[in-house]
C-alpha cells in the first residue's frame, strides 16, 4: 500500500500548490513553494495525514517575527509552531510537516493514527494569514533526482486523498517505528490578551495598578513551584522583579496578575516580562506593560519666580528631516541646545519622552551640566522600531521637581525595509 495522506484540515481547499511562486522562494534556497497551503480557520483542527510517530514538536511561536530581518537565524523559525511525523513504509521513509500552528496536541514520541487530532491551526512564523502549510519529505529524494527541491521535499498532492475520504487501510506496515526522540518537557506560553491595563492606558505617576494578562500553557510541562514571571527590560514599575506563575497544566488558560506602580518618569513607558521555569530558563514571548504616565500627578512644585529654567533648540546634528532608517538598529540622536534659563543644569535635570514614541529609549536621560547661556549637545540612544512606518519621538527637559521646561526636541524617522 503506497503512502496515502488523509486531508489534514476541516476545509477542502488548497490555496497554494507545490512549486508555485518561485520568485518568493528562491532567496530561501528553494525552487518554489515547498509544500501545500491548505485552507483552515484559526484554531481549526489539524489531523495527522497518515499513521506514524511524532518525530518533533517545535513551539517557536512568533520568534520569526521578533527577530530582526537581518538576522540569518530568523529563517530557522519560519514554520512557527510545527509538528513533524515520520511514516515508515516499504518504499521509503516519509515525513509530514505541519506548520504555522497555534498549538500541538501531541508530543515527540507519540504514535498517531491517520486522521487523529494533532494540533490547532494559526498564523505563527513566516505567515501572513491563518493556513496550514503541509510539507512532505521522502528520504533520499533530492539525491535521487526525484524532486527539484532540496532537503527531500516532494509534492504531497499526488498522495493526498480527496477531502472527506477515509483511508482504505492503514498505511503503516507495522514495521518498527524509528526510535522516538526523547520526550523532553517543553515549556511554552501563548499570550492571548491584556485583561487589565490595555496598551497606552493613562496612569498618574505614583499610582498603584494591577496588570493582568491571559495566557495559555502551550507546552508539555505543568507550571508549578519555581515557575516565575521575570522583569526583563524597560522601565521598572515596582521593587519586585519576579513573581510566581499561576499553576497551569498543559492546555490550561490562566491569568497572570502582578502589582505595579506607575513610575515618576513621564511619557510612554514600557516594561517587559518573560516566563521562566524552575531552572531559570526563560520561555515564551515577552509580556509587556505599556502605559502613558500622566503629566499632572504629582503636582509640580512651582519654582521661585526669580529662578527660571530654560532650554532653546539650536539645531539637529544628525537624523534631521525624516530620514529613512533600518529597522531594529541602535541610533543615537543628537541635538544642539542652549541653556536659555537663569538656572544651571545639574543633578536631577533630565530629558523625558513626551507622548509620542520614545523608540525604546529608557527615559529619563540626564541633561549635561550647563550654566545659563552655555551651548551643549544632548543625545539619546534609541532602538528603531521593528515595523516599517513613520515614527516621531518627542522629548522635553524636566527640572529636579519634575517640571517640564524649554523647547520640545523631536525627531521624525521612517523605518523602511532595506
Ligand atoms: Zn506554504
Amino acid at each position: 500500500m503506497p503512502l496515502q495522506l488523509v486531508w489534514p484540515t476541516q476545509v477542502g481547499k488548497i490555496s497554494q500548490h507545490f512549486m508555485e511562486h518561485p520568485e518568493w522562494y528562491t532567496s530561501g534556497g528553494l525552487k518554489g513553494h515547498e509544500g501545500l497551503d491548505i485552507v483552515t480557520k484559526t484554531a481549526g483542527e489539524i489531523y495527522a495525514c497518515a499513521d506514524g510517530v511524532v518525530a518533533e514538536v517545535r513551539l517557536d511561536g512568533d520568534t520569526f517575527r521578533q527577530l530582526p530581518t537581518t538576522d540569518p537565524k530568523r529563517w530557522g523559525f519560519a514554520y512557527g509552531n510545527q509538528i513533524r511525523i515520520t511514516h515508515l513504509l516499504p518504499e521509503g521513509e516519509y515525513t509530514t510537516v505541519y506548520a504555522h500552528l497555534l498549538e500541538a496536541r501531541v508530543v515527540a514520541g507519540d504514535r498517531v493514527k491517520a486522521g487523529q487530532l494533532i494540533g490547532l491551526a494559526d498564523n505563527t512564523g513566516n505567515s501572513t494569514g491563518t493556513h496550514l502549510h503541509l510539507s512532505l519529505k521522502k528520504k533520499g529524494a533530492s539525491d535521487a533526482g526525484e524532486t527539484p527541491q532540496p532537503r527531500d521535499l516532494i509534492d504531497p498532492e499526488p498522495f493526498l486523498l480527496p477531502f472527506g475520504t477515509v483511508p482504505e487501510s492503514s498505511g503503516d506496515t507495522g514495521a518498527p517505528a524509528p526510535a522516538p526522540a526523547p520526550t523532553i518537557g517543553l515549556d511554552a506560553l501563548r499570550y492571548l490578551a491584556d485583561v487589565t491595563i490595555p496598551d497606552n492606558s493613562e496612569i498618574p505617576s505614583g499610582q498603584p495598578f494591577t496588570k493582568t494578562w491571559r495566557v495559555t500553557n502551550t507546552g508539555t510541562t505543568t507550571w508549578a513551584n519555581g515557575f516565575t514571571l521575570r522583569f526583563t527590560s524597560g522601565n521598572p514599575m515596582g521593587p519586585n522583579t519576579s513573581f510566581p506563575l499561576p499553576a497551569a497544566k498543559p492546555g490550561d488558560t490562566v491569568e497572570i496578575s502582578i502589582p505595579q506602580t506607575a513610575p515618576p518618569s513621564l511619557g510612554k513607558l514600557v516594561s517587559k516580562w518573560t516566563a521562566a521555569n524552575a531552572q531559570g530558563q526563560s520561555f515564551g514571548p515577552n509580556l509587556s506593560i505599556v502605559i502613558l504616565v500622566d503629566e499632572t500627578h504629582p503636582k509640580p512644585v512651582p519654582l521661585p519666580a526669580a529662578a527660571a529654567d530654560g532650554l532653546r533648540f539650536i539645531g539637529d546634528l544628525n537624523f534631521a528631516g525624516n530620514p529613512l532608517v533600518m529597522a531594529a538598529q541602535p541610533l543615537r540622536k543628537i541635538w544642539r541646545v542652549q541653556n536659555a534659563g537663569s538656572t544651571a543644569w545639574g543633578a536631577g535635570y533630565v530629558l523625558a519622552s513626551i507622548p509620542g514614541d520614545p523608540l525604546n529609549a529608557l527615559p529619563p536621560v540626564p541633561l549635561p551640566a550647563a550654566n545659563p547661556g552655555d551651548e551643549e549637545e544632548v543625545s539619546i540612544e534609541m532602538l528603531t522600531p521593528f515595523k516599517p512606518g513613520t515614527y516621531q519621538s518627542k522629548w522635553q527637559a524636566r527640572n529636579p521637581q519634575g517640571q517640564p521646561f524649554g523647547d520640545v526636541l523631536s525627531m521624525v524617522i521612517t523605518v523602511g525595509i532595506m
